[in-house]
């Protein structure tokens, strides 16, 4: 099969683009190593930033997610047990983030790509990428049909997430990698409760950070600030709900948490990594492929579908035109933004766990605080959160 492109893993990076690159008439094939019915259940990330859904409102990609989703502009923060309501939206000319779990989006773009004829293989094992230093690149994978295929191409466009096999394709040196691990780790928890809550709550605890994500009307996310070599067999139910009670605790109020039955749970990486540049020859690297970023600030997904997006624009630009200045431009333009996401993620990571009795816990208290002290950072906050446009 020729195609112009083919793009690697059918996460919300793999499948925007492949959407945006059927409505410019760039023919393209999507590879996922998964089933269908998994990637479409498999429950990440829920918070999609205002400009994230404006982006696919105006392909016509949203309209499940805008009849389902629902828009939140107000964040709380709990620190030594009080209330801090942060009305983010309000601050930032009304822009909301929208609540939507990822596998919805993900359901969604699917259907939008098989529905337009578009080309996606599930299944596809032992994926490799050949040539792309070169002007021919190719890709082999062996189908569910037990048969190896392979696929001609200009380009190769790998969304297959932080362990898939685009990146590690890149020669020795070919590109720069940055790190960092924050030392701590979160336990990440989807339980079948309804919320307790109408807004995100990020609560400071002597005994470490506790959220509480919104998902669905029945289903909860939450996260358990734990030491980094914890594991989930230290976490059974019980310990659990008894932590999160602790921890949201607001003594003299009302508020109560509700408790469901635990359906997923799991140690979260809080590492933050980059990949310098996000292309090598004709491959280009999106989403978590090119970097990570910690869940606090809600920005892998949004990441994700903006590098789609800038790539989208610069192949368009290409077969249009010849115009090779946006595939020239692709890394520096997203580079930029997830430069300032990670600048903001561990901001807000420093802040949200500085409970403890050392000088920068002291001073990352303080940051936090000053969002309720000073209008200037909390706008600085709100348009940070919400996402920059
Ligand atoms: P992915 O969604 O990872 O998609 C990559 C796709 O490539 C997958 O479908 C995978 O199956 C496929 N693939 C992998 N290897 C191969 C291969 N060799 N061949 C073919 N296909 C392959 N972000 C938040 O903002 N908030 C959260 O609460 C949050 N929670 C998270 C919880 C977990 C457990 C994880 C792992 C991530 C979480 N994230 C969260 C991050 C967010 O989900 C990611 O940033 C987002 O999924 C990135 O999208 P992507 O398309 O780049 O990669």
């Amino acid at each position: 099969v020729p195609a112009e492109v083919v793009v690697v893993g059918a996460g919300p990076a793999g499948l925007t683009l492949a959407n945006l690159l059927r409505r410019n008439g760039i023919g393209c094939v999507v590879l996922e190593r998964q089933s269908r019915r998994y990637v479409e259940n498999r429950a990440r990330a829920g918070l999609l930033e205002y400009r994230a859904v404006e982006m696919l409102r105006s392909h016509g990609l949203a309209d499940r997610l805008l009849e389902l989703g629902a828009p939140h502009g107000v964040c709380e923060f709990r620190i030594g047990g009080k209330r801090f309501i942060l009305p983010y939206s309000d601050l930032y000319e009304g822009r909301t983030h929208y609540v939507y779990p990822q596998q919805e989006l993900v359901k969604d773009l699917i259907e939008a790509f098989v529905d337009s004829g578009g080309d996606i293989r599930f299944e596809a094992k032992d994926v490799a990428l050949h040539g792309i230093s070169g002007s021919a690149p190719s890709v082999t994978w062996v189908g569910s049909d037990g048969e190896q295929h392979r696929v001609r191409c200009e380009f190769i466009a790998g969304c297959d997430g932080f362990r898939g096999v685009s990146r590690p394709s890149i020669p020795a040196g070919g590109v720069r990698e940055f790190s960092h691990q924050p030392g701590i780790a979160w336990l990440g928890v989807l339980a079948e409760v309804p919320p307790s809550t109408e807004h995100v709550i990020y609560a400071l605890h002597p005994k470490g950070f506790a959220g509480h994500m919104l998902r669905s009307p029945t289903v909860s996310r939450f996260f358990l600030q734990c030491p980094v070599d914890d594991s989930t067999a230290a976490w059974p139910d019980d310990r659990i709900w008894a932590e999160l009670h602790e921890r949201f605790a607001v003594p003299g109020s009302d508020w109560k948490l509700s408790e469901g039955r635990i359906i997923e749970k799991g140690v979260v990486d809080m590492r933050g990594h980059v990949t310098e540049p996000m292309a090598y020859g004709r491959l280009f690297l999106l989403g978590d492929a090119a970097h990570v970023i910690t869940p606090v600030g809600a920005k892998g997904m949004n990441l994700a579908l903006h590098d789609a997006e800038v790539l989208a624009t610069a192949l368009a630009g290409y077969y249009r035109g010849g115009d090779e200045s946006g595939l020239t431009e692709y890394s520096e333009t997203c580079l930029r933004r997830v430069w300032r996401c990670q600048e903001f993620s561990q901001w807000m990571t420093t802040a949200i766990h500085g409970t403890g009795d050392r000088f920068e816990d002291r001073t990352a208290r303080t940051r936090l605080e000053n969002l309720f002290r000073s209008p200037a950072s909390a706008a600085w906050f709100a348009e940070n959160y919400v996402g920059l446009m």
